[in-house]
């Protein structure tokens, strides 16, 4: 079996210049992160925050901590001083709460609008018309500790290509037709799609940023 070393190297070297890997190490014990961190991967994602957390006290500081898991606004506080990007934001609630939080942290935190794309009921995420009342909502400019970077999205968990093809290709559309709402606080600059199974069609149909798990750690 390839190392994780190994593992990451071989996913670097086929990325695009434009695509930044992010470790998902959700469920793995802190020395397999340390592992990774030692083959140079420095942006971790996670599902849950108290995890996150203790892995972030017990590791190097110069750690991203991605939070790509939904969630509860009441866990929110344990994150805020220092996740590097929250890429499952699905509520204009959530976004008030790290707002709060970020401002208790006197930092700005930086978001992605978690989009529903799959054919599946089980995902996690905003329609369209959801992500535009956010992103118009006139109470957002009073949230001045957030900023919205992007958009993220999972694919239908299916063997057919051109199914997941076709939910990217909308999403990186959608991406696209929200750079109108670009402001102070919004900037439509980072696209997150694409898991182990299915990151390589992701880079082709515009990925910026791809949440590899399994294919680094082996199977959870
Ligand atoms: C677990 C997870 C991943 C990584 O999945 P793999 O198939 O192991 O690469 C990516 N994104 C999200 C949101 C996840 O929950």
């Amino acid at each position: 079996m390839p190392s994780i070393a190994e593992n990451i190297g071989q996913i670097e070297k086929g990325l695009k210049q434009e695509t930044r890997l992010i470790a998902v190490t959700k469920t793995k014990p802190e020395e397999v992160l340390l592992e990774a961190y030692e083959a140079g991967c420095k942006r971790f994602g996670e599902n849950k925050v108290q995890e996150m957390t203790a892995k972030y006290e017990a590791l190097p500081k110069d750690i991203e901590w991605h939070m790509i898991g939904h969630l509860q606004t009441n866990k929110v506080k344990y994150m805020a001083p220092y996740v590097a990007l929250v890429q499952s934001v699905d509520s204009f609630k959530l976004l008030k709460e790290i707002n709060k939080e970020a401002v208790k942290n006197q930092r700005v935190i930086d978001c992605l609008l978690q989009i529903f794309i799959a054919q599946e009921e089980t995902k996690f995420g905003l329609s369209e018309e959801e992500a535009v009342e956010i992103l118009t909502a006139p109470a957002l400019k009073t949230l001045k500790n957030v900023r919205i970077l992007g958009l993220m999205g999972m694919a239908s968990n299916t063997e057919e290509e051109q199914v997941i093809r076709n939910e990217f290709r909308g999403l990186k559309a959608l991406f696209e037709s929200f750079k109108k709402y670009n402001n102070e606080q919004i900037s439509m600059q980072a696209l997150s799609m694409g898991m182990s199974a299915d990151y390589t069609i992701a880079m082709e149909e515009g990925s910026t940023l791809v949440r590899v798990g399994s294919a680094i750690f082996g199977s959870r």
